[in-house]
């Protein structure tokens, strides 16, 4: 078992307060993902469960060991890099070798581990090269093939993809997801990438200014943004958000912003009849909202000025302006629309989102 469980976990540069009271479990064998701006502690933190930040306060265990006084060496962890972190003038097989080498395994153990961990990255030909005659690609493998010869209880990922062009990373992504499939083995990933985080984790973790936002499965925090931070952060395009007011009139709670006049569905009504009067923050995402037909009530519609059309072929993403807000539509990339048109849209009531104004939580 390799559960990694981390409690109350603080971390201070001088005054800097970078990592505030995280707590955290991970599951034996799950890959978790930390996602955050620059700056968020999310490195920091991984830094830590690696041994190679000192703890504040607060307690990291690997498989049930606290291990804050255990040297990185002994953590039985294995981390890989974003800059690879090879031994230039060694071959691809003495870097993969030296970690093993180092914890004294005898030759036969070193080449029968080398030559598995070739085979399941596909490197078995770049063996004898140096990582100079690599490319990006390969380099990467190579030190994914150093961490998997360790056979460690944990990987740590520190934005191991973020070096290579966009299409080798989707591809690499890939292959990482397999590998976890194949090996699973307790992993943590850091990434400010939200759909690296999203198609590779098990599990995000949110954080921003050292404080975890919301933890938990991809289609959770896209479907169930616990505040504000999280619906803006995950998803692209990113949510619409407008100021509004809720009223109630007749029984029916409505949404209110210049332009706009939302009728909320039963459910969300029902959670906005406590906040009602109050300010709040309504939330869309861009790919909730159409152009009207008639199956749409005047309820869910709302007038839009266009501004900018993005054809992507796949869809077509209209920058529009709604009174005082500006909204990003997905429409069907078969729709002929033009900047400066006016076009009335409508969104789907049950995709809706609402968050208290001021301390930006989810109602
Ligand atoms: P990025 O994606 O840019 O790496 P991050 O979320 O991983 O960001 P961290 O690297 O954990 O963020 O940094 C968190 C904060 O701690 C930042 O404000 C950073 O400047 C500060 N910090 C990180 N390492 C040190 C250090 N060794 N000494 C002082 N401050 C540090």
């Amino acid at each position: 078992m390799a559960e990694v469980i981390v409690r109350k976990l603080n971390k201070m540069f001088d005054t800097n307060h970078v990592v505030k009271d995280v707590d955290l479990h991970i599951r034996d064998k799950e890959f978790v993902v930390f996602v955050g701006p620059s700056g968020c502690g999310k490195t920091t933190t991984l830094r830590m469960i690696a041994g190679l930040e000192a703890v504040t306060s607060g307690d990291i265990l690997i498989g049930n060991t606290v291990v804050n006084e255990v040297p990185p060496m002994d953590r039985d962890i294995a981390m890989v890099f974003q800059n690879y972190a090879l031994y230039p003038h060694m071959s691809v097989a003495s870097n993969m070798a030296f970690g093993l080498k180092m914890r004294k395994f005898e030759k036969p153990e070193i080449e029968k581990r080398i030559k598995r961990a070739a085979e399941i990255l596909g490197i078995g030909e770049l063996l004898q090269r140096k990582p100079r005659q690599l490319s990006g690609g390969q380099r990467q493998r190579v030190a994914l093939g150093r961490a998997i010869v360790r056979d460690p209880k944990v990987f740590l990922f520190d934005e191991p993809l973020s070096n290579l062009d966009a299409k080798l990373r989707v591809q690499m992504r890939v292959e990482l997801k397999k590998l976890h499939e194949r090996l699973a083995v307790t992993s943590i990933y850091v990434t400010h990438d939200q759909v690296e985080a999203m198609t590779l984790g098990d599990r995000v973790v949110v954080m921003k200014d050292g404080v975890v936002q919301q933890v938990g499965e991809p289609l959770q925090l896209y479907n169930s943004p616990a505040n504000r931070f999280v619906a803006g952060f995950i998803g692209s395009p990113a949510m619409n958000f407008a100021e509004v007011t809720l009223t109630d009139g007749n029984g029916l709670v409505t949404a209110e912003a210049p332009g706009l006049k939302i009728a909320l569905p039963a459910e969300l009504a029902g959670r906005a009849r406590a906040h009602l009067g109050r300010r709040a923050t309504l939330g869309i995402r861009p790919e909730d909202i159409h152009v009207a037909g008639p199956a749409d009530v005047a309820g869910h519609c709302f007038d839009a000025g266009i501004e900018v059309v993005e054809q992507l072929g796949s869809e077509i993403l209209l920058d529009t302006r709604v009174g005082s807000a500006l909204f990003v539509a997905s429409i069907d990339p078969a729709m002929r629309v033009r900047p400066h048109e006016k076009l009335r849209l409508a969104l789907k009531p049950e995709r809706l989102h609402l968050f208290d104004a001021e301390s930006e939580i989810a109602l």
